[in-house]
């Protein structure tokens, strides 16, 4: 049955059903309604309340037209009780006709008290015997798209459920009976009758708050298929073969001594969950959530290690060009005597042909961008796959990268590591499908960065900190934050802003490194002010995440108000990593939105990321912290993640179970929902 089968469906109704994400006929009944209007039921004029619905039915007692700068058509209507008026500020002549003194009419529509008593605007209306029967249902309205009309909407909803109701519907009861009945929760059909039609003496409130049980079994259903989806995409990985790679003491004791430092409690615990993965000889899948400057990148060298020491490839993925040549200049440090090969979107032709002909030979780590996802990129030997700062990366570059070094049997190692510290609820459905380690401890003799906002106005007394942070020997970001979608638009404010800080600091040594110059020139740039050449680097957002320069302990942020808050964490944290107290300028154009005030209130208040993520959830919702807007992981029909926060563990009891009981139906449900079910299974 498809939709175009159902009445009064045809080729343009099935566009603007797309339009909807509506393309079957099982996708209408999972199409909920926004909210119910009562029509079960007409109040007696004299007892409609203001800003309350109603349904109203009279007699016609005037009709006439208001003349105004609008004309308005006004119809006074009694019952036995009293009096409303209808008011239509658009109107046809022949409605006018149509509304004549004497007839009845009905009309739905909210209740105001005006000038002359009860009336109401732009009712729903119907005349005569037009009037319809009450209906013994509440009436659902639905999400719609440009040119559907609700009724039609409506009629066509109704439809599908009538066909489910004949059996003309092949729509199976998928959640165990047995669980249900426990649950107190409604079989499907009666789940999808009561949200498309609930009866009159339904909860109202419950229904409207999405918590009626008819509503909570849907979304715990989606939520099951959710679990089982991310399950069987990490079932069929482990079914594939991975090379056990395996530390011995002496090699893991060696690595140590070449770090810098001694690790943190946290990083071991994490270096040693991530050990006893790879000595597995299935794929290792985990996620590494740090808080900013809480150490990864140490952590992803210890696993880096043991690839090597089985005589395999490693490959490294950064998000920007920046971040991969500086983890390239910390791995050379680490392991001086391995071959390293980098590959970025930006090399010349033959460059890029001698570095593609090393990784498939003799390179023992990979480091570079998405660059790295590259069909002609061939390794020798890949055993380990670490992706950093993984929310910068969309989910189908993510993917495509895991499945490269894949073999009929055989996998790659896989290790994800994010700054973005997720709530942990969020984080169980986002990533169920990856075992998760949290570095929740920051390396000794930090100290908490010292925020405060200043207003545009005042940059006189920022200069003064600015040179003083400079005598002192250390060094400062000034970031500028125009969010133009064009990187050239960027670079142009950067490189302005670049020259006026030329003229404020003629004493200062100052550096641009913006998005549009090329690898070896924002190399050469940040190496300058790794080596404090630079005194004050002017950069773009290009900086956001990861560059580690300890002596830099200034950070300027202008325009701070058009960033959001987990960008702003990002930022700040490229300060505060070395020993020295560091500070944070967050400037703002006044006057700021509420929504501006909490994110630069909360910046200056906490440097807890996960804090900070908490609050960013709340002002964003979790689509965006994730970064998966695109068709996929995250994206649910019902399920609200932020709301429906308490029917997870219910759903995820329930989908172990039902994968030891229930194997057939666990695969129907992931059909059922899972849009992408065909390419998830794949990857
Ligand atoms: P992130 O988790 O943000 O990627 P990095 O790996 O860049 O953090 O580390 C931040 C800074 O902390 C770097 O300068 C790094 O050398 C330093 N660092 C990492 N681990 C330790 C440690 N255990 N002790 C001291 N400094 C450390
Ligand atoms: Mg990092």
């Amino acid at each position: 049955m498809q939709l175009s089968d159902l009445k009064g469906i045809g080729p343009a109704a099935v566009e603007q059903l797309k339009q909807l994400n509506i393309e079957s006929v099982l996708d209408l009944l999972f199409h909920l309604p926004l909210r119910y209007e009562d029509k079960t039921q007409l109040t007696p004029i004299s007892q409609t309340r203001a800003m309350q619905p109603a349904l109203v039915e009279g007699e016609i007692t005037k009709s006439f037209v208001m003349q105004g700068k609008r004309s308005i058509l006004v119809c006074e209507i009694a019952d036995e009780s009293g009096v409303i008026q209808l008011k239509f500020f658009n109107f046809y002549y022949s409605q006018k006709i149509k509304m004549r003194a004497g007839k009845r009419i009905r009309a739905y529509g909210e209740v105001n008290h005006g000038m002359h008593g009860p009336e109401m605007i732009h009712p729903e209306f119907w005349l005569e015997k037009d009037i319809p029967a009450l209906s013994d249902r509440l009436t659902a309205i639905y999400p719609k798209s440009e040119g559907l009309q609700q009724k039609r909407l409506q009629g066509v909803v109704l439809q599908a459920l009538g066909l489910l109701q004949n059996g003309q519907l092949d729509l199976a009861e998928l959640l165990p009976g047995d669980w249900l009945k426990q649950a107190h929760l409604p079989d499907l059909q009666s789940a999808l009758k009561d949200v498309h039609q609930p009866p009159p003496d339904v909860d109202m409130n419950s229904l409207m708050e999405g918590r009626h049980p008819s509503q909570q079994r849907l979304k715990i259903e989606e939520m099951v298929s959710h679990f089982l989806a991310l399950q069987a995409i990490r079932n069929q990985r482990q079914q594939h073969q991975a090379p056990q790679l395996i530390l011995s003491t002496e090699q893991k004791h060696h690595f140590l001594d070449r770090l810098p430092f001694t690790l943190t409690g946290a990083q071991q615990r994490v270096l040693d969950e991530i050990s006893t993965d790879l000595s597995q000889a299935i794929p290792m899948q985990r996620l590494i959530q740090g808080d900013v400057g809480s150490g990864k990148t140490a952590v992803a060298a210890g696993a880096i290690e043991h690839a090597l020491a089985a005589g395999k490839q490693a490959v490294f993925m950064a998000p920007t060009s920046i971040l991969a040549e500086q983890h390239r200049l910390t791995l050379i440090e680490i392991f001086p005597d391995k071959e390293i090969a980098f590959l970025s979107g930006r090399l010349k032709a033959a460059e890029r042909r001698e570095q593609l002909a090393q990784i498939a030979d003799t390179a023992d780590i990979i480091i570079g961008t998405h660059a790295l996802f590259q069909d002609e990129v061939v390794y020798r030997d890949l055993a380990l796959v670490i992706i950093d700062e993984q929310h910068r990366f969309g989910v189908h570059q993510r993917l495509s990268l895991k499945a490269k070094g894949a073999e009929e049997n055989s996998m790659p190692h896989s290790l994800i590591m994010t700054a973005t510290p997720i709530p942990r609820t969020l984080a169980q459905v986002a990533y169920a499908n990856l075992d998760v380690s949290v570095i929740d401890e920051l390396p000794p003799n930090r100290q908490s960065i010292n925020t405060t906002l200043l207003d545009n106005k005042k940059m006189p007394q920022l200069a003064e900190r600015i040179e003083a942070a400079c005598q002192r020997g250390e060094q400062a970001y000034w970031v500028c934050t125009l969010v133009e979608e064009s990187e050239h638009l960027r670079a142009k404010a950067a490189e302005d802003t670049f020259v006026e800080l030329k003229d404020w600091f003629p004493g200062l040594k100052i550096g641009l490194v913006h998005g549009r110059l090329k690898d070896e020139e924002k190399t050469a740039v940040m190496a300058d002010f790794k080596a404090g050449n630079i005194q004050l680097l002017v950069a773009t957002t290009v900086i956001e995440v990861g560059v580690d320069v300890p002596n830099a302990t200034l950070m300027v942020i202008e325009n701070a108000e058009r960033l959001g808050l987990s960008q702003l964490h990002q930022l700040r944290g490229r300060v505060g990593r070395g020993s020295r107290q560091s500070h944070c300028v967050l400037m703002y154009q006044a006057p700021l939105s509420q929504n501006a005030q909490t994110r630069l209130s909360t910046m200056r208040d906490t440097n807890d990321g996960f804090k900070i993520a908490k609050t960013d959830l709340k002002l964003r919702g979790p689509g965006e912290i994730l970064g998966t807007r695109q068709k996929g992981a995250m994206e649910f029909r019902l399920v609200n993640v932020e709301t429906d926060k308490d029917l997870f563990k219910q759903a995820k009891d329930l989908a172990q179970s039902m994968q030891k009981k229930h194997p057939e139906q666990c695969r129907a449900l992931i059909h059922r929902w899972q849009r992408q079910a065909a390419t998830l299974a794949k990857v």
